[in-house]
């Protein structure tokens, strides 16, 4: 196949000519905007198109398929895989603009929304009318829908409530080819068909550029409770995880802290930390206000019967703000604690968290890093923020993080639950995909994309 060509100058004008100059960013000043998400990659745009319709991609793309260069779909620019990067050059396509909730329909429980819609704002429009879009991404107030089906987002309401694939129905979505399909149903069930809509999302740009979306919305729960419980060690945190499980309870968000993330933040608990292998859970649940009251009163007796050495109960909005933002602050206090890290999302089965987190010091040992761990306990997704002394660690730091992938794939967990593999982790697939599956894999892309323009060189080296 031809390689890639730059955008020349000719290409660029008939960029201009086709969507018009106001869509065409250029000055360099504007394109570093484009040049990063949040993954610490870095790679700069030739050209940006900032989308307002349908036709504008079609055209792009239809230049893109002729002259054989890149593009490249971007949404809020949050992602941590490097997935909306121009990593071989070209242009990046921004879908920011095309941002209207085109419906909300109650009766139906359904919604029609533009993919630039932000997903915080989205959830916001639809609580007010009592319904409820679950997935809460923490990123969620830059994030856009359509990257958060890209990418197959989630948070901690996956425990309860699932990632972004079940709320979607379908999709509106320009191929690389530039046709327009729409996939899946605007109906609660829909089996014509290969599943072309659960194909796409997660796909991370490289299918299909995403224009509409058809969401499933649900009842809004009347009411939240919040609980923080400490214990005196992990394996007991996480053995009342299980036992509160066990009894029937299904909370909408089970997070954990390990002991070394507890140390960075304890200073923001009334209480002091008892002791240096303490862990912190946060639990909520929601429903009908009499019932979670009831029920989180439940969960605080499993936790104390299992060994909880403090809860802090968070009746109200604010306090239980305060207790996320404890939650929130690991991150931030990780990464001012250190020149360099490496932020991972596996995934172990829940019963495993515990042994995996137990094996890490020797991995800290072995590669000289410090290993942080927190995350959704009530699925098992678990954030690794590696770190080490220097910048000059990166190297070593690598070693240590693809020997902690093998652990997790032998304990049949996977090396991403959220962020995706884009540009970052592409190097990491053949740990865990078998060959046959990347073959079929790769197939499918090129059944999609021919002349593979569109975000070419994610997922697959
Ligand atoms: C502080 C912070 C917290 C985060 N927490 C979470 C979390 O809890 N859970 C989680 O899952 N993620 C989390 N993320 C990662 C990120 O927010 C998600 O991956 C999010 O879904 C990306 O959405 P975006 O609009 O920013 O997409 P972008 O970063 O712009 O793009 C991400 C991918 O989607 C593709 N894409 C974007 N829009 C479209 C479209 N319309 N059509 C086709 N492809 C498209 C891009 O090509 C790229 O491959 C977090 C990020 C940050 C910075």
């Amino acid at each position: 196949m031809t390689p890639y060509s730059p955008i020349t100058g000719d290409i660029r004008k008939q960029i201009v000519e086709g969507l018009g100059a106001e869509r065409i960013v250029s000055d360099p000043g504007r394109l570093k905007d484009y040049e990063e998400d949040a993954s610490g990659l870095r790679y700069a745009p030739e050209l940006v198109v900032e989308a307002e319709s349908v036709a504008h991609i079609q055209t792009l793309l239809a230049l893109a398929n002729r002259y054989r260069f890149p593009v490249i779909p971007r949404g809020g620019g949050t992602g941590l895989a490097g997935g909306c990067l121009a990593a071989s050059g070209g242009v990046i396509l921004s879908l920011a603009g095309m941002n209207q909730i085109r419906s909300i329909d109650p009766a139906n429980l359904l919604a029609e929304v533009e993919p630039g819609v932000i997903t915080a704002t989205f959830r916001e429009k639809v609580r007010e009318k009592r319904l409820f879009y679950p997935p809460d991404p923490a990123g969620m107030d830059k994030s856009t829908l359509g990257g958060n089906a890209a990418t197959n987002a989630g948070g901690p309401a996956c425990v309860k409530y699932g990632t972004t694939r079940d709320y979607v129905l379908g999709l509106e979505v320009v191929l690389p080819d530039g046709n327009l399909i729409r996939t899946g149903v605007k109906t609660r069930k829909g089996v014509v068909g290969y599943d072309l809509t659960h194909l796409i999302v997660g796909s991370e740009g490289t299918l299909g550029v995403i224009t509409a979306l058809y969401l499933k919305l649900i009842p809004s729960p009347q009411d939240v409770a919040c609980l923080a419980a400490v214990f005196k060690d992990l394996r007991t945190g996480l053995s009342a995880v299980s036992e509160i499980m066990g009894r029937g309870h299904l909370p909408s968000a089970v997070e954990f802290m390990d002991p070394k993330c507890l140390a960075l933040v304890g200073d923001l608990l009334p209480f002091r930390i008892p002791g240096e292998n303490a862990t912190l859970l946060i639990i909520e649940t929601d429903g009908i206000r009499e019932q979670i009251a009831k029920e989180i009163e439940a969960i605080g007796n499993v936790c104390l019967e299992i060994g909880a050495t403090h809860l802090l109960p968070a009746p109200d909005r604010e306090s239980r703000a305060r207790i996320w933002d404890v939650r929130r602050q690991v991150s931030l206090r990780i990464h001012e604690s250190t020149p360099i890290y490496m932020a991972e999302d596996i995934v172990v089965p829940i019963s495993r968290i515990a042994s995996l987190v137990d094996a890490l010091p020797a991995f800290e040992k072995a590669y000289d890093l410090r290993i942080y761990a927190f995350g959704h306990a009530g699925d098992g997704n678990i954030h690794l923020n590696f770190t080490a002394a220097a910048r000059e660690d990166a190297e070593r730091m690598l070693k240590g993080v693809v020997e902690v992938f093998k652990l997790v794939i032998e304990m049949e967990g996977t090396i991403s639950g959220e962020h995706g593999i884009g540009e970052a982790k592409k190097q990491f697939l053949p740990m865990e995909l078998p060959r046959e599956s990347i073959r079929i894999q790769k197939a499918i892309k090129e059944a999609f994309d021919p002349n593979l323009i569109l975000n070419p060189g994610k997922i697959f080296i």
